[in-house]
């Protein structure tokens, strides 16, 4: 894990947020490199989830809410008990169910449960808004996206042609008042998530059937992304282990550095959230069946990712040293840069004009980085620790023959390449 942290910070993919000051727990700055590999999981994850299907909208809602929106959510409610936490899971209970508490310390067998002491929590971030000093008006910042979409499900129906069973995605920042941020970015105070909420019949057959098929949806998107088999599960919530709006819920785990770790769980939330809405703002929510003219709250089926857990999950997967070479095994989707193009001797005015031209071509459809500093082999060496997949070299021969030598990241293998085929190849090898 230390190793990972130090490249993240060393190549630009994370930095501690606010660092000249001493830092802000629990936040996080992206780095030129990390901030590329962000954008291309949250582009790969809309492509699918919107681009790709017919049955599911995108939305971008608003991060400051009408303060009802988060009592109807239940979350004002359900967050503001005093709360101690356990300092080994992060699990939070509440201070006074000493039964709860003694049975989950037998749950950590080798170690001795520390406690934090009990606080008045709640997750959620105040913000105020307003000019007028006493007469701001207290709110929250969101504590997670699903509510956006919630509020403006009678929107999206009247305003598209959707009909169910259908989705509305999003992907956006929710703030956390966590009582103890830390392994790395996994806790943060402020964090990106990407989700679908996607609004079923409320019958529980048909409910189980798309649990179950976001479920394996989701868990066959993270192996399309090169992600280790053996470091991914599924954990099936207990009953009483269930936030409060869920039914049924599971998560997706990573095998991480310091135990198996969520970093996205698919919940169904049955009615609550639209029925909450309802009851609260007093607006209809039902939908009405234009074939039968049945009228019902939908349900939910919720899939809600982490985009940083995801993306600390899949730098921790792509992290391989071998024979004292370092490189991340990132998919080329997701690496930052997809080539990098360099001329062999930067002092070398032809060579630099002609792999300049190449690089200047390939940025119209690629990220593609340049360097021409020191010597091949530590250019190699930068570009592996940051998982460019294919690292273009022009020297003395392609100024008469037309071709580079291509190497390969991940075997480390050289061959030539025409300069006119270089942009296929790229797209070849990068789907
Ligand atoms: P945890 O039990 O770890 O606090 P959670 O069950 O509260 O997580 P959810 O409310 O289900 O998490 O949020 C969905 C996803 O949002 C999580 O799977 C995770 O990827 C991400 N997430 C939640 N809290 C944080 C956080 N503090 N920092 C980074 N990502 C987070």
């Amino acid at each position: 894990m230390d190793k990972v942290v130090a490249l993240c910070k060393r190549r630009g993919f994370i930095y501690p947020g606010s660092e000249i000051y001493g830092g802000l727990a629990g936040t996080w700055d992206y780095g030129p490199a990390g901030t590329e590999l962000k954008r291309n999981l949250k582009e790969l994850w809309w492509k699918e989830m919107v681009q790709l299907r017919e049955d599911i909208v995108g939305l971008d809602a608003a991060i400051m809410m009408n303060p009802k929106a988060w009592e109807a959510s239940g979350h004002v409610e359900a967050f503001s008990d005093p709360l101690v936490e356990c300092k080994i899971c992060h699990q939070r209970f509440r201070a006074d169910k000493e039964v709860e508490i003694k049975e989950h310390e037998t749950t950590h067998k080798e170690e001795k449960v520390e406690w934090t002491s009990p606080e008045q929590f709640n997750l959620l971030v105040k913000a105020y808004l307003g000019v007028l000093e006493g007469k701001q008006s207290e709110i929250y910042l969101r504590g997670e996206i699903t509510n956006g979409v919630h509020v403006n499900f009678k929107n999206v129906l009247d305003s598209t042609r959707v009909k169910i069973p259908f989705g509305i995605a999003q992907i956006g920042k929710a703030f956390r008042n966590e009582i103890t941020p830390g392994n790395f970015t996994f806790r943060s105070r402020e964090f990106e998530q990407m989700e679908v909420q996607f609004y079923v019949k409320n019958d529980e057959k048909k409910a189980e059937k798309w649990f179950d098929y976001w479920k394996q949806n989701r868990m066959d998107w993270y192996l399309s992304l090169g992600m280790k088999k053996e470091n991914l599960r599924f954990r099936d919530h207990a009953p009483g282990e269930r936030a409060h709006y869920a039914k049924a819920a599971t998560d997706i785990e990573y095998q991480a550095p310091w135990g198996w770790s969520e970093f996205m769980g698919i919940h169904q939330r049955g009615d609550w959230d639209l029925s909450r809405h309802r009851q609260y703002s007093g607006q209809d929510m039902k939908y009405r069946d234009p074939q039968t003219g049945e009228e019902y709250i939908p349900w939910d089926i919720e899939t809600s990712a982490g985009v940083d857990r995801s993306a600390l999950f899949i730098l921790i997967d792509a992290y391989t040293e071998e024979n004292g070479r370092v490189y991340l095994k990132l998919h080329p989707k997701l690496s930052p840069f997809k080539a990098a193009v360099f001329p062999l001797l930067a002092n070398k005015d032809k060579l630099v004009e002609k792999a300049k031209k190449i690089y200047d071509d390939l940025k119209k459809d690629f990220m593609v980085a340049w360097d021409d500093r020191g010597n091949i082999g530590k250019r190699y060496a930068a570009q592996d620790e940051i998982g460019t997949p294919f690292c273009i070299t022009v020297d003395f021969d392609s100024l008469n023959d037309e071709m580079v030598t291509i190497r390969d990241r991940d075997s480390a293998k050289q061959e030539r390449v025409r300069v006119v085929d270089l942009r296929a190849y790229l797209d070849g090898k990068i789907k």
